[in-house]
């Protein structure tokens, strides 16, 4: 038992011994028993009638001065209630550190709740979408920033990536919107204006377009020239090796002038609805095989395996672009001779499978993620020597991309490579039967 609840027996002992002592002495046992029993119920209330002015005062002074069980149980409701006072501070200090931070931050910053209310912002929101915090506190984002793209992005519920949208306070500003989730459903917008950022991007690429249709034009004259030289045969056999390389480096910068200005056009126009079709894959993809093998110097074995009759809705260029530029960087990096296998298939998904694979010289895993960055080469050497530009598998993403589909790489180093581009199953059009009888 511990001291305290000891020392409130004790008293207790007491009290009823002096009145049993009494009562033996003066007679009426009973009353003086009970007369103890009222002094020890009394000092309880007394101490009750404390706790409670205590409390009912705030509990700001130190509590009242006690003995005994009342003592502990004030001296431990004074130690809990400086535990809870600390650990509101402490929260209270995180809660303004946070604030202030965000407040300092550059970009908008607007706490929402789980139906996209606003709850708090920062300054830079306040600046950035005219808000007013007596006005739009409470309010929900898609009242103040009316954007069919931000509606479609919350409903969602995909904030992996930020999305760019026209400020809804200057026309002429772009606002990337990013939704971050924290707590429990709540939700961290943050508002970053790339005006700046998207007018730089425009200027290279309208540079880099325009550079390229520049040097279109002399470069033709330059190629008809040199070609002309290369068939005359007037000129000394001390200049064949010089044209033949003048001739090899024309071509090689037509081809780059060619993929600079078709990566620039994908970058920069929109997908021509016109230009959607149903595109035959079969047949394009026998084509592409044709033109590689016309193309192809070092006597590859090039072969079309399983072609499936489905048709895949997009543009035909673009796709002819695409695999012929994984068509031909297979024969390009494998040896003289290699086989490489082209195919085209439905997967038990319903997706449309292009794939492409070789024997040649792989890629090693480290190379990978980076591959379809332009101009990104794993032997610089190798791809200058074999014609390439850099830039073939920047096309292939971009295709890819703007007809919703991705490209898997499988590679290893010394055995070989796949390219496989996946495209949605809602691209893809079985082939209907009559035009297969046909067929
Ligand atoms: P390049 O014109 O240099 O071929 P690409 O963009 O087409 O440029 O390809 C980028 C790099 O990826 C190449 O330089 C090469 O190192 C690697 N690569 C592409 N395809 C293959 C392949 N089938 N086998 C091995 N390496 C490849």
């Amino acid at each position: 038992m511990s001291k305290v609840w000891f020392s409130e027996f004790v008293l207790l002992a007491g009290l009823l011994a002096a009145g049993l002592l009494l009562g033996g002495l003066l007679g009426a046992v009973g009353w003086w028993l009970a007369l103890a029993l009222l002094i020890g119920l009394l000092r309880h209330l007394w101490q009750l009638a404390r706790l409670e002015k205590w409390l009912d005062s705030g509990r700001q002074r130190n509590p009242p001065e006690s003995w005994g069980v009342w003592g502990e149980v004030f001296e431990h409701y004074f130690r809990l209630q400086k535990r809870y006072y600390k650990r509101k501070k402490r929260l209270a200090r995180v809660i303004r550190e946070f604030r202030e931070s965000t407040a300092a931050m550059p970009d908008g910053s607007l706490v929402l709740d789980g139906e996209f209310s606003i709850l708090w912002f920062n300054d830079a929101a306040e600046g950035m979408l005219h808000l007013s915090s007596k006005r739009d506190l409470g309010q929900s984002v898609l009242n103040l920033v009316r954007s069919p793209r931000l509606a479609a992005y919350l409903a969602a519920g995909e904030f992996d990536q930020p999305i760019v949208l026209r400020s809804p306070v200057d026309e002429t500003r772009s606002l990337s919107v990013r939704l971050i989730p924290y707590g429990s459903n709540q939700y961290l917008a943050l508002f970053r204006d790339v005006t700046r950022m998207l007018r730089l991007q425009a200027m290279r690429r309208d540079f880099v377009a325009n550079a390229s249709h520049e040097l279109r034009s002399p470069l033709t004259v330059l190629s008809g020239y040199i070609e002309s030289l290369a068939e005359d045969p007037g000129i000394g056999p001390d200049w064949h090796a010089p044209v033949v390389e003048m001739q090899r480096q024309c071509r090689r910068m037509s081809s780059l002038v060619a993929d600079l200005l078709e990566l620039s056009r994908l970058e920069t126009e929109e997908l021509d609805p016109d230009c959607v079709e149903r595109v035959d894959v079969p047949s394009l993809v026998e084509r592409i095989v044709q033109e590689a093998r016309l193309q192809d110097g070092d006597g590859h074995v090039l072969e079309v395996v399983s072609v499936d009759a489905a048709q895949l809705i997009g543009v035909e260029h673009e796709l002819h672009s695409a695999f012929a530029n994984l068509v031909l960087n297979a024969i390009r990096y494998s040896d003289p001779g290699a086989r490489v296998q082209a195919s085209w298939r439905v997967d038990e998904h319903g997706q449309g499978v292009f794939e492409v694979s070789d024997n040649g010289i792989g890629i090693e895993p480290e190379h990978l993620p980076f591959i379809t960055q332009r101009f990104y080469r794993v032997d610089s050497a190798r791809s200058r020597s074999k014609g390439g530009t850099g830039l073939g598998l920047a096309i292939v993403k971009h295709v890819l991309s703007r007809h919703g589909a991705r490209l898997d790489v499988a590679s290893e180093p010394g055995e070989g490579s796949t390219f496989r581009c996946l495209f949605p199953a809602d691209r893809v059009v079985a082939q209907p039967a009559e035009e297969l009888a046909r067929a």
